[in-house]
């Protein structure tokens, strides 16, 4: 999944690690003759790359980022009460992550775009990926709730 880069830090070992949109990170080393990326080692180079676009192979593998915490959660719906919206496409905004939990029955849980159609039930949870159009549905009697996550320093 495409996303853009919006700030860096350090690994460990003091490498360059981008921090991505969706709240992944992913290394931007500079190791010439392998990797050349010289625009890393400066402090302009890597700001003219804020907004550059990273594959994230974790996003396409639907990963919750490591440390993100939750800070809301929906009340228990059902098949009733349920927002009619959530039958529509709609999305999370950029670097929310959610999380679809049934507590009984079944919830069909679509992403057109990916080609992803999956059955959520109580052993199995659905990951909401941040800004990727979805939508639910209910397969009869079903309650779940929505529980949303961020990354624990979010300033706003
Ligand atoms: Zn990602």
């Amino acid at each position: 999944m495409e996303r853009p880069i919006i700030r860096y830090g350090h690994d460990d070992i003091g490498d360059w690690v981008a921090t991505l949109s969706c709240g992944h990170l992913q290394h931007v080393r500079h190791n010439p003759p392998f990797i050349n990326r010289s625009w890393v080692t400066t402090e302009k180079g890597r700001r003219s790359k804020i907004g550059k676009i990273l594959n994230c192979v974790r996003c396409d593998r639907f990963e919750l980022p490591d440390g993100f915490v939750t800070y809301k959660k929906t009340p228990i719906f059902t098949e009733e009460s349920f927002p009619a919206g959530l039958k529509n496409d709609h999305s999370t905004q950029a670097g929310i992550w959610a999380k679809i939990i049934v507590t009984k029955g079944k919830l069909r849980y679509c992403v057109d775009t990916l080609e992803i159609d999956l059955e959520l039930s109580l052993e199995k949870p659905g990951i909401i990926v941040p800004e990727v159009l979805h939508s639910v549905e209910p397969l009869g009697t079903v309650n779940f709730f929505i529980e949303f996550y961020r990354e624990p320093d979010h300033l706003t």
